[in-house]
């Protein structure tokens, strides 16, 4: 069976054609009923004549995610979905409102094998990549919630469970999926991509041009500490990394995000703001502050306010750009692959 929802429009178009024998304006058609109307079955894809509708309904399935369960916070309009598919695995994604606009959280795999030391995700390691269809799958079901309101989904982080850049090809696709304009009509601007530093992949999207946000999930400013935190740094250490940090910054002209999750006692020392400050001396960034999330597996500490505050304070006065990061729905642990992670416990 095919997916429909990892296609892309020009994939579609081709499918259709080569399978059915369909010009180009019936895929648009098809494409449009998903994505803008986002009907669920094909009988509601009222203009496509009913014997087309038939055979698609033959060759192809539309989602087949199912909502596990979903939590909704107390304290801001935040809402965190588990959705399951059929081989039993399940993902999180996560729903925030803002006055701005709402953003979804959207997982690229299905656990993860970086290993970072204050991670949910990686616990139970990687079982799975996630097709871009499956991507898509979770944007629909906030995507849907705001139908209610007749509101839109506005922008988009990979900052779900998982490595976007270990799964690279599915999560372009989906990127050119929710972008298009005949579909959700996401422009690249706003979806975002955040890395554990794969330096392979941050070159590969600097040539490629494509003008989405980086985010490099940085979280020490030397490489005994980020070691310490991050398995990754072994194989590309903080000189490498800010190689391809320059390099993407000098080929797209953009300036890239850099998250820091403060650890106390960890890396939220004076020392660290200032080894960071020089670290990032150059180069046009932004760095985000992130209280750490408390993870029950996990032995880190959060930070005090008060030291939150100092270390802000520090990399402004050297000269960095730095916001700390507000948390939203904080009661319904929406650090991501803590739902899911529950689930598993209860499950087992
Ligand atoms: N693998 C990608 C994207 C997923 S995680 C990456 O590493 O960037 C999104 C962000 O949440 C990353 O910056 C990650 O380091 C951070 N993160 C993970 N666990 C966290 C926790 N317990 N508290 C705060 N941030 C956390």
């Amino acid at each position: 069976m095919v997916h429909l929802y990892d296609f892309t429009l020009s994939e579609l178009t081709t499918w259709m054609q080569e399978e059915h024998g369909e010009p180009a304006y019936r895929a648009r058609q098809v494409f449009e009923w998903l994505y803008q109307k986002r009907v669920t079955t094909f009988d509601e894809m009222t203009n496509l004549p009913k014997g087309l509708r038939n055979k698609l309904a033959e060759t192809c399935v539309l989602g087949t995610a199912a909502e596990v369960t979903h939590q909704q916070s107390k304290v801001d309009p935040t809402t965190k979905f588990l959705l399951g598919w059929p081989d039993g695995v399940t993902v999180e994604t996560v729903l925030m409102q803002h006055n701005y606009g709402n953003s979804v959280c959207v997982s690229s795999q299905v656990g993860c094998k970086m290993g970072c030391t204050f991670c949910a995700s990686t616990l139970g390691g990687m079982i799975r990549q996630m097709r871009a269809g499956e991507m898509v799958e979770q944007l629909l079901f906030s995507q849907r919630l705001l139908d209610d309101k007749g509101e839109r989904v506005s922008s988009v982080v990979l900052m779900g469970s998982g490595e976007p850049m270990d799964n690279y090809d599915q999560v372009m696709r989906f990127v050119d999926i929710i972008s298009d304009a005949h579909g959700l009509n996401i422009g690249q601007r706003h979806i975002t991509i955040s890395t554990v530093g794969l330096v392979p992949g941050i070159k590969r999207l600097a040539d490629e041009g494509r003008p989405m946000t980086l985010a490099v999930s940085l979280h020490a400013p030397n490489d005994a500490l980020r070691s310490s935190m991050m398995p990754v740094n072994k194989a590309y250490p903080i000189a490498k990394l800010m190689d391809a940090c320059h390099y993407y910054n000098q080929k797209t002209g953009k300036r890239i995000s850099f998250e820091y999750a403060l650890v106390g006692g960890k890396n939220d020392s004076l020392e660290c703001a200032k080894e960071l400050a020089d670290l990032l001396r150059g180069l046009p960034c932004h760095v985000n502050l992130i209280p750490v999330n408390y993870v029950p597996e996990r032995d880190v500490q959060r930070t005090a306010k008060k030291q939150i505050y100092a270390f802000w304070n520090a990399l402004q006065s050297y000269g960095v750009n730095a916001t700390i990061r507000r948390e939203m729905g904080h009661d319904i642990a929406a650090a991501c692959g803590q739902l899911r992670a529950e689930h598993m416990k209860e499950r087992a």
